[in-house]
């Protein structure tokens, strides 16, 4: 403030609910304020419930991470991990179900470390929560993002005998190297979500894998990056979201050298996703003359005519059909693999 003194407010982003109150002060105060306190879930309680609701939605379950991997920001600007009760998250998605919401994406940056108690005081991890969602009327799909390798329990994996929940998960890895997960401070090692994965496609035997990647870490070597390639062979992975290193303030990893070459990152990073996406395209073409549940979302945005909605393994696909199924589960043919979407017509509504 000193620096600024124009600035009136300064709120962070668990205290985004207390800004009206700031605002009413700065008004008839001709004070500034700050607050960027970390009151743990009292933002969730604050906030105003949803008026009409599209077909999928997200609901927080937590918020912030406990992990401090050397290269994120991420305890530092949303806190460690807190998790919001039971109770409030299924009364939420009651909610959400009434006003026509058929799929959950249950939502938080740690999301598998969520940690909370019942009204008779039983512990609560992600694996029961979704099994109270389960027996929620209406809600028929249900995601969770992010999750974290470590806390990706066998409990876990037992919930993906329920079919209501998507044949797709994001786990991130970052890297296909232990030297490189070791620096990078994630606590596992790759054998680790090797056996996660082979352990839940027992389960889910044709599951959809996504992972994020970071590449040209400090101190990645060819040999790493080429383990990071041998990964992405023996998983398999449908999607990533993959970026090239670059130091974060405040950060242990910006205290290294960062001393691969940018060159080098920009041509490992369109290896790693050229391969990633030729695997996606070849899953893509496998689902052509499949039907494919999909839930109906909204009008294609190419073709007002055209509706669109995404299959369990998380595609978009665009179909001719009436508006009345938007909200709908429809069973489609594919008909089309394109790079980012499909194209299929309707089989029968469920
Ligand atoms: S990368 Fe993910 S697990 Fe690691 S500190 Fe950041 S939010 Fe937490």
């Amino acid at each position: 403030m000193d620096r600024a003194p124009y600035v009136d407010m300064v709120f962070g982003p668990q205290t985004l609910h207390r800004l009206p109150k700031m605002y009413d002060h700065a008004i008839h105060s001709n004070e500034s304020s700050i607050d960027i306190s970390f009151p743990k879930v009292e933002k969730f309680d604050a906030f105003p419930g949803v008026q009409d609701a599209d077909p999928s939605a997200f609901v927080s379950i937590m918020e912030g991470c406990s992990k401090i991997c050397s290269f994120c920001v991420v305890p530092k600007t949303r806190g460690y991990e807190v998790s919001r009760e039971p109770d409030q998250i299924i009364n939420e998605i009651k909610d959400l179900a009434n006003k026509g919401v058929r799929e959950i994406n249950l939502l938080g940056q740690n999301v598998n470390a969520y940690r909370s108690k019942n009204k008779i005081g039983e512990k609560l991890k992600l694996s029961d929560l979704i099994n109270l969602v389960f027996s929620i009327n209406g809600i028929d799909r249900i995601r969770f993002t992010t999750s974290h390798p470590l806390q990706f329990t066998d409990d876990l994996i037992e919930v993906y005998r329920n079919p209501k929940l998507a044949n797709y998960l994001h786990l991130p890895v970052q890297s296909g190297s232990n030297r490189i997960l070791k620096l990078m401070r994630r606590k596992y090692k790759v054998e680790r979500y090797i056996d996660r994965i082979e352990k839940l496609r027992i389960v889910r035997p044709d599951i959809s894998i996504s992972s994020d990647f970071i590449v040209g870490f400090p101190g990645e070597t060819e040999k790493d990056f080429e383990e990071t390639l041998k990964l992405v062979d023996d998983i398999g992975f449908d999607q990533s979201f993959s970026f090239i290193y670059s130091p974060r303030p405040n950060t242990t990893a910006a205290e290294m050298e960062d001393d691969v070459p940018y060159k080098v990152k920009l041509e490992r990073l369109q290896l790693l996703q050229s391969k990633i996406n030729k695997n996606a395209k070849k899953i893509s073409n496998k689902m052509i003359n499949t039907s494919q549940e999909v839930l109906v979302e909204k009008h294609s945005k190419k073709d007002m005519n055209q509706l669109t909605g995404r299959t369990e393994n998380n595609r978009w696909v665009n179909f001719d059909g009436p508006a009345s199924l938007i909200g709908e589960f429809v069973n489609i043919k594919i008909t089309e693999a394109l790079t980012n979407s499909l194209r299929g017509r309707v089989f029968e509504t469920n």
